[in-house]
């Protein structure tokens, strides 16, 4: 790792308080209590007083969104498309200056922080178009005179609730499908990145949302996240965040059969073949498992080396890894921003103690970064392990920072069996140039999300996003499948034969009239 530089003065927004929104109307928490929002490279650095909400606000926000429900599911969808994309033309008109804001609340570098803003932007576009389609099916009828044809409908309240990582781009995934397909929301932002959040429903209400249509609560998981999941007003409930939180929504929301989206964490590994192009997944891995900060669901936190190049490419990668430049993601110079919070370090650090004592050999990092500016935040050092066993618990749970573990294999098959055997599914890669092993991979990996010589990241809004087993529970966000979620069908039959036609009873004699 690279000494950090002197850092130059970076002009910040003084701290204020902020606010709910609730109904149309900023206002804060009945609560009359706040938290705080530091920056995680510069704990000096206080951005601002968020509200500490209760369930009396969830009340409020879920029933302003009930009653905005019933005038804005029958606004024409292309209505309700022009306003999202109204919010993505601001979004893009402000796109570094939210980047900018983003940075300094969770960390990630500036490039980052920019394309989680244009995944909003890209989100913006693709869910307005969306507004001229939602297309249900015309289907012939089995007897004469007759019409068949599907709907869709809006589903009614979801509750939206969203982890730090991507503070603007997860967010509008939800957001801006529920609302072009008509339904209203209560949305309740990670308590760490509750700015960007509030700039999104800022953007929206200049885009013209009518009130009551989006509602704003911040607060903790425990208090207004439960309170919204519990709330029979909610006909359906958004989630991205960690499994463990994702069952005990699950649970909650089964007593009055909410309809539940579930998109949780990941272990998410890389094969690399002996005939791969070594350079090319050399950038790969080093931007999937450092890149924020391996923050990311998609983050690559196993890497599973065919034995033949392992030595030659783990050479390559420690050197690479040793050049890394920490710092501050406002700082151009910056490739590996902080991790987000005192605790999420804590938690690294943790894990770093436990792949030691599992026997696992730490090949660089393993220790907070403290030198010079880099002590005033949460940062910490690349990190890899390498002989890494594939039941060892940093090879099967998910870290959630700048950790990679190693794991040698074979031959294709082990590595594939490595890259199954874990509780997750999220997102997966190979690298190789063997048509037959590439596809071969596709059809055995079990994962929502397969690269071919790519990294683990790189979700284009356009596409379904989601993984399989614990990672979440069957639904898909991005692309057209999420319309999915936030629709319900309707099944339309018109009989125009001015007499009683029975499906099944009358089918045969009747069709032989016709
Ligand atoms: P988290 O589960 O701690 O929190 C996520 C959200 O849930 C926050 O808004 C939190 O306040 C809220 N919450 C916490 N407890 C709750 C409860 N009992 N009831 C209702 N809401 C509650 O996750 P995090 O630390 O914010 O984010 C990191 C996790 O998110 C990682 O596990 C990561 O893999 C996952 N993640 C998954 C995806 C994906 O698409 N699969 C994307 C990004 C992050």
């Amino acid at each position: 790792m690279e000494a950090p530089k002197t850092q130059q003065p970076i002009a910040l927004d003084p701290p204020r308080e902020y606010l709910n929104y609730i109904n149309g109307k900023w206002k804060p928490s009945r609560s009359g209590q706040w938290f705080e929002n530091r920056n995680p490279a510069d704990q000096d650095d206080l951005i601002g007083l968020f509200p500490l909400s209760t369930e009396e606000d969830v009340q409020e926000a879920v029933e302003a969104a009930r009653e905005a429900f019933a005038r804005w599911r029958r606004v024409p969808a292309p209505q309700r498309g022009a306003i999202v994309q109204r919010a993505g033309d601001i979004l893009r008109a402000r796109k570094e200056e939210i980047a900018r804001e983003m940075t300094r609340e969770m960390g990630k570098i500036l490039l980052e922080t920019r394309g989680d803003v244009q995944e909003g932007i890209d989100t913006a576009y693709y869910a307005a178009s969306e507004g001229r389609r939602l297309f249900g099916h015309t289907v012939p009828s089995e007897l004469p005179d007759k019409f068949n044809m599907t709907i869709r409908m809006p589903v009614g309240v979801a509750g939206v609730i969203t982890p730090w990582n991507f503070p603007l781009a997860i967010p509008t995934w939800k957001i801006f499908p529920a609302l072009v397909c008509g339904n209203t929301v209560v949305f309740k932002p990670a308590q760490l990145t509750p700015k960007t959040a509030t700039t999104l429903v800022e953007i929206l209400e200049e885009a013209g949302l009518p009130p009551g249509v989006l509602n704003l609560v911040h607060g903790s998981g425990s208090g207004v996240g439960a309170a919204i999941v519990r709330h029979p007003g909610v006909a359906l409930v958004s989630f991205t965040g960690s499994t463990e939180v994702g069952i005990q929504i699950s649970r909650m929301a089964a007593d009055s059969l909410k309809r539940v989206s579930l998109e949780l964490g990941g272990k998410n590994a890389v094969i690399i073949m002996p005939d791969a192009d070594l350079e090319l997944a050399l950038e790969g891995v080093i931007w999937g498992a450092f890149g924020t900060t391996g923050q990311r669901c998609t983050a690559t936190s196993r890497l599973i080396l065919h034995e033949s190049i392992h030595d030659l490419f783990l050479e390559r990668l420690l050197e690479r890894t040793l050049r890394l430049r920490l710092g501050n993601g406002l700082d151009p110079e910056t490739e590996v921003g902080p991790l987000v919070s005192e605790a999420q370090r804590q938690t690294v650090d943790r894990y770093v103690r436990i792949g030691l004592e599992e026997g696992a050999r730490l090949l660089c990092g393993g220790a907070p970064a403290t030198e010079g500016a880099l002590s005033k935040g949460w940062f910490y050092q690349p990190t890899i392990f390498t002989e890494v066993q594939p039941h060892m618990r940093i090879a099967q749970e998910e870290i959630f920072g700048p950790v990679l573990s190693v794991i040698r294999v074979r031959s294709l098959e082990e590595a594939i069996e490595v890259l199954n055997g874990t509780r997750y599914g999220l997102s997966s890669s190979i690298y190789t140039r063997n048509l037959q092993d590439a596809f071969y991979a596709i059809r055995e990996i079990e994962a929502g999300i397969t690269y071919v010589n790519a990294p683990t990241i790189g979700a284009e809004a356009h596409m379904p996003f989601g993984g399989v087993k614990q990672t979440g529970n069957g639904h898909r966000e991005g692309g057209w499948e999420v319309f999915d979620f936030y629709t319900e069908t309707k099944t339309v039959y018109i009989d125009y034969s001015g007499r009683l036609q029975r499906a099944q009873i009358d089918t045969e004699r009747l069709s032989g009239e016709a």
